[in-house]
């Protein structure tokens, strides 16, 4: 549910600007709730058709955590620098940050599975990168996809 940013100065709210550090971050961090115990884990992802991919082996303590509880929050951050001082006080970070927060689940389609990998290797590997994944190698692993329905955007730029 929405909840107002206390730094209205620094709220990003640009849609095309969200995607941009969406296409630039090559990790995020998934959290889940495992019956109330917080799990977060740093995971490779790509934006795709509106929706967020990533890949996994096919069993894990994540994948148990996701048959009983689908929501997820995805956060990722570029353009971290630190701000120097000469105060302790007036430290801190220059960043560009999204969350995401929505439901996330396995894809069952093959079809929609070797998108999802192509999109994730081409982010890894470069525009250039051509493979056609085998029907194996999409069985082998496990694509997610978190379809977010809210998104907020928080960026410090350099001064
Ligand atoms: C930069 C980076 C990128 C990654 N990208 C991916 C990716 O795209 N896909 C992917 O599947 N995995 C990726 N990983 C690994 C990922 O963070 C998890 O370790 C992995 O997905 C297994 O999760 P699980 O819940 O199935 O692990 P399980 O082995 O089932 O977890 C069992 C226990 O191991 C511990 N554990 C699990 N993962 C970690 C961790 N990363 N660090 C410390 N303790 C851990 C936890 O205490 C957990 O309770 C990446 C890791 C890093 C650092």
């Amino acid at each position: 549910m929405a909840h107002p940013m206390r730094r209205k100065d620094r709220e990003l709210t640009d849609g095309a600007e969200m995607d941009e550090i969406l296409d630039k971050a090559l990790v995020g961090h998934l959290g889940l709730c495992d019956e109330g115990e917080p799990y977060v884990l740093p995971m490779n992802f790509a934006a795709l058709k509106g929706a967020l991919y990533l890949h996994s082996a096919r069993e894990g303590r994540k994948l148990d955590i996701l048959k009983r509880n689908s929501r997820a929050c995805f956060s990722v951050q570029t353009d971290m620098d630190l701000v120097t001082s000469p105060r302790a006080c007036g430290w801190g970070m220059t960043y560009r940050s999204v969350l995401l927060f929505g439901a996330i689940s396995p894809v069952d389609s093959a079809e929609e599975k070797g998108e999802a990998m192509t999109a994730l290797m081409k982010k890894c590997a470069g525009p250039d990168f051509a493979h056609v994944f085998t029907p194996s190698e999409l069985a082998s692993v496990t694509v997610l996809r978190l379809d977010w329905d809210e998104r907020t955007g928080k960026a410090r730029r350099p001064a």
